[in-house]
């Protein structure tokens, strides 16, 4: 398959097409969610390429310096748009994995809490940086990796999602100031 620039914004058709190629496997990892695999997309060179438009566009004009994932969804998705955009790419990881000095912070889950951890030098004071993720739930991860970012003093300029799932109000966890965004909201 020949793999196409686009550089106009991605229209509604192409979301459209991420949208179904979407996959919702029930009761995975655990019974009664419904896990939305997004591998059937990844995989499609076209639609991967138009989900890395969409957020390029979405930035193209903003100076981003840096491309914040969060693992590990948000790695797939925010190395390419590093690349695209210019800017750096910075992981977000669970405890344990990075190897240098980590600002870290613990946030409850329903059952438990879990760690998320990011280098302590990894972005400078003031730089221009965007926080992206696969899919947004309750929020609590995203709100993590957002107070990182603050204790780090950078100018968080938007947090981007490939799904959101508006009925759990995720986006009410993030912080006010921030501009938000998912593609495709359930
Ligand atoms: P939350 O902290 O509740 O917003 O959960 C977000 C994180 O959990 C993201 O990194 C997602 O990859 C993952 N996640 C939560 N719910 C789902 C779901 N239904 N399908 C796929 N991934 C999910």
């Amino acid at each position: 398959m020949m793999i196409t620039e686009s550089p106009t914004p991605m229209d509604q058709i192409s979301v459209e097409k991420i949208k179904a190629a979407i996959r919702d496997i029930p009761d995975f990892p655990k019974p009664g969610i419904l896990f939305k695999d997004i591998t059937t997309v990844l995989r499609d060179p076209i639609l991967f390429q138009h989900m890395t438009d969409y957020f390029y566009h979405l930035l193209k004009d903003k100076n981003i310096q840096y491309v914040v994932g969060i693992e590990s969804r948000g790695f797939i998705l925010g190395c390419p748009l590093a690349y695209r955009l210019g800017a750096g790419f910075v992981p977000i990881r669970k405890t344990g994995k990075l190897p240098g000095m980590v600002e870290r912070h613990e946030y409850d889950l329903e059952y438990g809490s879990d760690i998320v951890e990011i280098h302590k030098d990894a972005i400078e004071p003031n730089a221009r940086v965007v926080l992206i993720d696969d899919l947004l739930a309750t929020g609590g991860t995203a709100a993590a990796s957002s107070t990182l970012l603050k204790r780090l003093d950078v100018d968080l300029v938007s947090i981007l999602f490939m799904i959101e799932l508006g009925f759990l109000n995720g986006m009410e966890k993030l912080p006010k100031e921030v501009n938000t965004h998912a593609m495709i909201t359930y």
